[in-house]
């Protein structure tokens, strides 16, 4: 039987693309689609080219649990395809540990007695510096989410330091307005990643307890207003632990598909951030594996083959090193996850604890070692000033 053609509420997948804004599914519908699916319907969707919002569903599902090596290979092959053999590295630069929300689950979430700091622009431009001697062309300014201890002056002012040294400077930080974001683009900050953490609203209401962050709908539609501010790429993702990874995908798809569809010129990548130890000891409400992340992985791979794939540190380099290849396009390397922890190893005051611990230069190695060219610069900022000079003209 093929659920994914004549189940009529799957037909409501792909028209919410068609809203004006991403108003988040109702898991409810989404379930049916995922849990009726049989293995006849997951070998169908493997011979289609081309996958709509409903083929997800079918690849998502647990009868696709038993195609697993067939989904490894089509990811594999789309991602050789697509992005050749070559992975992009990162490092986040943590700028504050300071939180205004409470979120459960995280090291930094405002009740935690943790040691806090914000760095000072010297000390942020020592960190970068330290970085760009290990090769970073490309570097992630993360904060904590409390605009009274670091807000859109500062990260101008420190884009304006770093922006020659860097290729290109993304960031991670508390949802901005349109205009906030459009500021920092202008400073020389090219892109955005925000989690939607879940996309399960009685789920996102318990672990958010207080703060900015309880308003969900906002958090939602923070990537379209980073990409209408012109951002070259918006990242977004679940935190994998929350609630069924199977849902949280799907969900996740659809909210690539609608930013696909109105915000066409804005590359988008994934993250695949799964529950790691941190201060508060909260431990995750759903199970995911190893195996059910490659999963939700390759699936997302071959529902969208430009989608940038990233897997950061909090992986076990075991892991990462047997992904290689496999779908992800992105890996972050030597990362500190407390400010000031490049210049001080052993800084206080981390966000979760780190999976990979090996050096940047063991990360190369075995990316080299698997055929793999690790590219530490893939875009230069002249290309920004290109871009945005087209903008002006069209
Ligand atoms: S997840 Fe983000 S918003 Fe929540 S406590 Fe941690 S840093 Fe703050």
């Amino acid at each position: 039987m093929q659920t994914t053609i004549t189940n009529p509420v799957s037909s409501c997948l792909d028209s919410s693309c068609h809203d004006k804004k991403f108003s988040g599914p109702d898991l409810a519908v989404l379930r049916p689609l995922i849990y009726n699916c049989r293995p006849a319907d997951v070998a169908a969707v493997l011979k289609k080219k081309h996958l709509s919002s409903d083929d997800l569903a079918v690849l998502l599902s647990p009868a696709a649990d038993l195609f697993l090596p067939r989904l490894a290979a089509r990811s594999a092959d789309l991602t050789l395809r697509r992005f050749g053999r070559v992975m992009q590295l990162y490092a986040p630069l943590y700028l504050s540990n300071y939180c205004a929300n409470r979120c459960q689950y995280c090291g930094f979430s405002a009740e935690n007695k943790i040691v806090r700091r914000v760095l000072n622009l010297d000390e942020a431009e020592s960190e970068a510096r330290i970085l760009a001697d290990r090769g970073f062309g490309h570097i992630l300014l993360v904060a904590g989410e409390a605009p009274a201890r670091l807000d859109v002056d500062y990260l101008v002012e420190l884009a304006g330091r770093l922006r020659h040294r860097f290729a290109s400077l993304s960031i991670e930080i508390q949802p901005l307005s349109e205009e906030e974001y459009r500021r920092l683009f202008q400073a020389g900050i090219v892109a955005v990643a925000v989690y939607q953490e879940t996309y399960d609203a009685a789920v996102y209401a318990r672990v958010h307890q207080a703060g900015p962050k309880t308003d969900m709908a906002y958090r939602l539609d923070t990537p379209a207003r980073a990409a209408a501010a012109g951002m070259r790429e918006v990242g977004v993702g679940a935190l994998l632990g929350l609630s069924d990874w199977r849902l949280e995908g799907l969900a996740l798809g659809l909210h690539l598909a609608w930013l696909r569809r109105n915000y066409w010129r804005t590359g988008l990548t994934v993250s695949f951030p799964r529950l790691r130890p941190a201060a508060g000891g909260f431990a995750p409400l759903a199970e995911v594996s190893e195996r059910d992340l490659a999963h939700l992985l390759f699936a997302l791979r071959i529902f969208d083959e430009d989608l940038g794939l990233l897997l950061s540190t909090r992986e076990e380099a075991r892991f990462r090193d047997g992904m290689v290849g496999l779908g992800p396009t992105r890996y972050s390397a030597g990362s500190c996850t407390a400010p000031g922890g490049y210049g001080e190893p052993g800084s206080e005051g981390e966000q979760f604890s780190i999976g990979d611990q090996r050096s940047v230069l063991e990360v190369c190695q075995a990316l080299k070692e698997k055929g793999y060219d690790p590219v530490l610069k893939d875009w230069d900022a002249t290309f920004q000033n290109f871009s945005a000079a087209n903008k002006v003209a069209a």
